[in-house]
């Protein structure tokens, strides 16, 4: 059973040793627990619906709860509060493209809002209702999760759009092959979520973002279907693959896509490589990114991360380890951890990985093996359960990520950093703040900064303090040259960046495609771009 007012299944949790919390302490504080807003008691704030009966939609006030919120901040302090005030009126869950049209048509029939929901993992507010006189139906795809057709020879797969990443590689496994989009929401986001937020896998540097894997597919809008071809390169004219492609739910709801897919590999490694400082290590980064390094991912922890990363984890046999290794080579402090990936059969790991080594050598690097590396893997998809626990002890986390050319990457890092800090102080509390690059490109990369402070009793404070964080942070991301977002979309918290972003004709070009698909804005309306 999925959580109600957390991140994923009620069975599993993420178990914080006594060392980590005695450091959570020095650092921030002790946390005070919160109690949380009661189930019942939350059940009870649905209001009636005033969606007119359908057989394709449930109006019962459960199902309308568990739709009414993504994972966002605000999203948390809504659930965990009870005080979550805006429920969609009725949630429906298609199993056909024929259901999706029917959908579409009967929104526009009565005037209501429609949401399409994926595994809603969104951190953004894509899926929230708004308030407001319209009522809203969410259309929630998970029924939609089938393999429909493998085509071997072009390596190309057409899944329903409503499959999450579990059931993907569970049904292209038999076959011998792989998706290889692995974002850390993997357990439960879905394709048609990943295609309308531009996601990123954690191994995208081998197989792609979300837009190199999506090749075409179906794609159902109230003026009707949109059938995108699958073509390995085309040049005619724009590619509109592109409009679907982080469209949000604004411009249509994918039915179908068409993915390109990948062999099951011999074997994929991870492996760590600590640096002196992060200087170091970022150098050694780029240069990998640069000279095309055999990698399937590469993840740089600055050192506040490295050492929390490992505090949090209670890997203190690891850091031992590591300090050891540092002081060989003279360095004990401002360790910088490289997480990185090779992917492919026994001899090119064991090729590669020399190759890799040396790269890393050559900028003081010191590999590690595989140690750190498995146990990564291991965990990169538990890690999200830490928020939960984090919480119960009184302790909020939060993320923020841009993409930005390298010669920007430090100095967007120190502002932000800077900004996140100052607007914690302003507020007479403390936060831990650290960051790490998350994917990596020949021209630039992506940063993520991760920020945990103190929840307080009043959430409405809190909620306050997040917008002030949010706000200060954003604007000097984009004053810096740096994108909004580079995987996790635009939905409400992004929007009012998007201008700066996309310029005033930028925007009026998107305004135009929802206007021509979709004239009646009937489709997540408020979330992406403005729509006037
Ligand atoms: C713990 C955690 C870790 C995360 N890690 C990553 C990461 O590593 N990389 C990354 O890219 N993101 C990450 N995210 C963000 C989030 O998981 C992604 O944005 C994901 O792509 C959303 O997919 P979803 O299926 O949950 O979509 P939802 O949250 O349900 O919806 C997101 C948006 O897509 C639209 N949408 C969904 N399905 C369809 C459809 N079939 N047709 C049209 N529109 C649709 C919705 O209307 C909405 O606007 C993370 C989130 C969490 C909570």
């Amino acid at each position: 059973m999925q959580r109600w007012n957390g991140w994923g299944e009620t069975k599993r949790t993420f178990h914080l040793p006594l060392a980590a919390r005695t450091y959570l302490e020095e650092l921030l504080g002790a946390g005070v627990h919160i109690p949380d807003g009661d189930y019942q008691t939350s059940l009870d704030t649905v209001p009636p619906s005033r969606l007119p009966d359908h057989p394709l939609i449930s109006t019962d006030d459960e199902t309308r709860l568990l739709h009414a919120r993504g994972q966002s901040l605000p999203d948390w302090i809504a659930l965990r509060s009870g005080k979550i005030g805006i429920f969609p009126d009725g949630v429906a869950t298609p199993e056909t493209g024929d259901d999706v049209r029917e959908l579409l048509w009967f929104a526009q029939e009565i005037g209501c809002a429609l949401i399409p929901y994926g595994g809603g993992t969104s951190v953004v507010g894509h899926i929230n209702p708004l308030p407001g006189d319209r009522p809203s139906l969410t259309v929630d795809m998970r029924r939609m999760n089938r393999l429909l057709n493998l085509d071997e020879e072009s390596r190309l797969a057409i899944f329903s759009a409503g499959v999450t990443g579990p059931e993907i590689e569970a049904q292209l496994k038999p076959h011998g092959y792989t998706l290889g989009h692995f974002p850390q929401s993997w357990e439960l986001s879905t394709l048609g979520g990943w295609i309308a937020t531009r996601s990123s896998g954690q191994q995208s540097y081998l197989y792609g973002r979300i837009e190199d894997l999506f090749a075409g597919g179906t794609i159902e809008t109230p003026v009707g279907r949109i059938q995108l071809r699958s073509l390995p390169a085309s040049a005619a004219g724009p590619d509109l693959r592109q409009f679907v492609l982080g469209s949000e739910g604004r411009l249509g709801v994918i039915t179908q896509a068409e993915v390109r897919v990948s062999p099951l590999p011999e074997e994929e490694m991870f492996f760590g490589a600590f640096f002196r400082d992060w200087e170091s290590g970022m150098a050694a980064t780029r240069a990998l990114a640069q000279t095309s390094a055999p990698i399937s991912m590469a993840r740089l922890s600055d050192p506040l991360e490295t050492e929390t990363t490992l505090a949090l984890a209670g890997r203190e046999r690891l850091i031992t380890f590591a300090d050891y290794g540092l002081r060989l080579l003279g360095h004990s402090v401002g360790r910088t951890l490289l997480i990185y990936g090779i992917t492919g059969d026994h001899g090119f790991v064991s090729s590669a990985r020399q190759e890799v080594s040396a790269i890393l050598r050559r900028f003081g690097g010191l590999p590690v093996g595989a140690m750190i590396g498995r146990q990564w893997e291991k965990s990169r998809f538990h890690t999200p359960y830490l928020r939960n626990t984090l919480w119960d002890l009184g302790y909020a986390l939060d993320t923020l990520e841009t993409a930005l050319p390298w010669r920007g990457v430090d100095a967007v890092r120190a502002e932000v950093i800077q900004a996140i800090e100052q607007s914690f102080q302003s507020e007479g509390s403390r936060t831990l703040v650290f960051s790490h690059l998350s994917h990596i490109y020949t021209d630039g990369a992506s940063l993520y900064i991760t920020y945990i402070f103190h929840i307080g009793e009043d959430l409405e404070q809190t909620l306050h303090v997040w917008r002030m964080t949010k706000h200060a942070a954003s604007v000097r991301i984009i004053a810096n040259g740096g994108t909004i977002s580079h995987q996790h979309g635009v939905g409400l918290d992004h929007i009012d960046y998007m201008e700066e972003e996309k310029g005033p004709i930028g925007l009026r070009l998107m305004e135009g495609m929802s206007k021509a698909l979709d004239p009646q804005e009937i489709l997540n309306p408020g979330k992406g771009w403005p729509y006037s």
